[in-house]
C-alpha cells in the first residue's frame, strides 16, 4: 500500500517559490447595532510554496479575521467581505462556486487552531478522526484509514502511535493534541497551512517543540505556512517574512531578521521591546501604553497615534500609507514597507 508520506516523496511537492496565496486589497466589516467595524481594511499579503509568513498583531488587529475569510469560516452576517480578492494559485476564491471553494479549503488549504481540545471531537478516538479524512475524501476502507492515521501520528512523533490510535483526545497532553491537529492538517497533503496561534495554549518548551515540528514538516513538503500570532518571540526562528497588523491594516512588512534587527514602525519597535530578555533580568518589562482601539471608534489619522511616543500633528489627521522603505542612501529594501509618517526617523534614527 502506498503511504501518504511515500506518495509525497515520489510525486514531489510544488517547487519552492511557486506563488500559492495572494490576498489583495481585502476589506472585511462587521455590521453591528452600534455601527460598522472595519476589521480588515485593505490588507495585501502573499505566500509561496516553502515560505512562512508570520502575521503578527494584538487581538482585534484583523489577523485572525483575514485567516477566517481565507478559510471561509467567517460568520456572514455579521461579517461582510466588502472588497478584495483571495487568489489561490491564481484563481480568485471569492469569485468561485461554493463547491470549488470547498474543494480547495478542504484539501489544498488546511487550518490549525489554537485550542486543539475544542477543535477535536471529544467522543471520537483520534484514530477515527484522522482516518475519517481518508474515508470521506479518498474512499479508503476502515482498515486503510486506521493505518494512515497511525502513519500520520508517527509522522508527528506521537510515541506508541499504534497503541494510542484508539485513545480519545482528553487522554493526550496539550502538546500531543496539538500534534494531532497538525497530523489532521497534513492528512490531505495541503499546499498551504494556516496556523492560528498554534502554540499559545502550551508551555514554552512544548511551544518550541511544536513550532520546530511544524517548520520541519513545512520544509519537507514545501508547503506554504501562514503563522498567525501575537508573540514575536515565537516566530523568530521559523518565519521568512512578517506582516505586522494594527487596527485592521498592515503597518509593516519585512524579512524576519531585518524586522528584528531594525524595525521601521514604532508599533513593531514597541512589540520588540516587550519581549522578555535573559540579559535584562530584574528590570521591569516594557509594555506599549494604552490598548488597541475599538474598531467602531478608530482614532483619526494613524490608528496607533494615541499609543505612539513620537506622534506628530500630521499623525492625528492623515492615515499613513504603506511606504516602500529604503536605506540611508535611498536604495529600496526588498520586501520592506512601513505605514508610518516617520518611518525614516524610526529606521535610521
Ligand atoms: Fe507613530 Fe505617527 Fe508613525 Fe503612527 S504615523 S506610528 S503615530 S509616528
Amino acid at each position: 500500500m502506498t503511504t501518504v508520506i511515500e506518495k509525497n516523496q515520489k510525486n514531489g511537492r510544488l517547487e519552492v517559490g511557486t506563488p500559492l496565496l495572494e490576498v489583495k486589497d481585502l476589506h472585511v466589516e462587521f455590521h453591528t447595532r452600534d455601527g460598522v467595524a472595519k476589521a480588515v481594511n485593505g490588507v495585501n499579503y502573499s505566500v509561496a510554496a516553502g515560505e512562512t509568513l508570520a502575521v503578527l498583531g494584538e487581538s482585534g488587529s484583523g489577523k485572525s479575521v483575514t485567516a477566517q475569510t481565507i478559510m471561509g469560516i467567517l460568520d456572514m452576517p455579521p461579517g461582510k467581505i466588502s472588497q478584495g480578492q483571495i487568489l489561490f494559485r491564481g484563481q480568485d476564491m471569492l469569485a468561485m462556486s461554493e463547491e470549488d471553494r470547498r474543494q480547495i479549503r478542504g484539501q489544498k488549504i488546511a487550518m490549525i487552531f489554537q485550542d486543539a481540545l475544542s477543535s477535536l471531537n471529544p467522543v471520537m478516538t483520534v484514530g477515527a478522526q484522522l482516518g475519517e479524512m481518508f474515508r470521506v475524501h479518498r474512499g479508503s476502507s476502515k482498515k486503510e484509514a486506521r493505518e494512515k492515521a497511525i502513519e500520520l501520528m508517527e509522522r508527528v512523533r506521537i510515541p506508541a502511535a499504534r497503541q494510542r490510535v484508539g485513545d480519545y483526545p482528553h487522554q493526550f497532553s496539550g502538546g500531543m493534541r496539538q500534534r494531532i491537529m497538525i497530523a489532521m492538517a497534513l492528512s490531505m497533503e495541503p499546499d498551504l497551512i494556516i496556523a492560528d496561534e498554534p502554540t499559545t495554549a502550551l508551555d514554552v518548551t512544548v511551544q518550541a517543540q511544536v513550532m520546530d515540528l511544524l517548520a520541519e514538516l513545512q520544509a519537507e513538503y514545501n508547503m506554504g505556512l501562514i503563522l498567525i500570532t501575537h508573540d514575536l518571540g515565537v516566530v523568530a526562528d521559523v518565519a521568512d517574512k512578517i506582516a505586522v497588523m494594527y487596527a485592521g491594516r498592515i503597518v509593516e512588512t519585512a524579512p524576519v531578521h531585518e524586522l528584528y534587527a531594525n524595525p521601521a514602525h514604532p508599533y513593531t519597535k514597541g512589540l520588540l521591546r516587550s519581549i522578555p530578555r535573559l540579559d535584562q533580568k530584574g528590570q521591569e518589562l516594557y509594555a506599549i501604553k494604552g490598548l488597541p482601539p475599538n474598531l467602531l471608534k478608530v482614532p483619526a489619522g494613524c490608528a496607533f497615534n494615541p499609543r505612539c511616543d513620537v506622534a506628530t500633528d500630521l499623525c492625528r489627521t492623515e492615515i499613513p500609507k504603506l511606504h516602500q522603505v529604503s536605506d540611508k542612501d535611498g536604495k529600496e529594501l526588498t520586501g520592506r514597507r512601513s505605514a508610518c509618517h516617520l518611518w525614516k526617523e524610526t529606521l535610521h534614527g
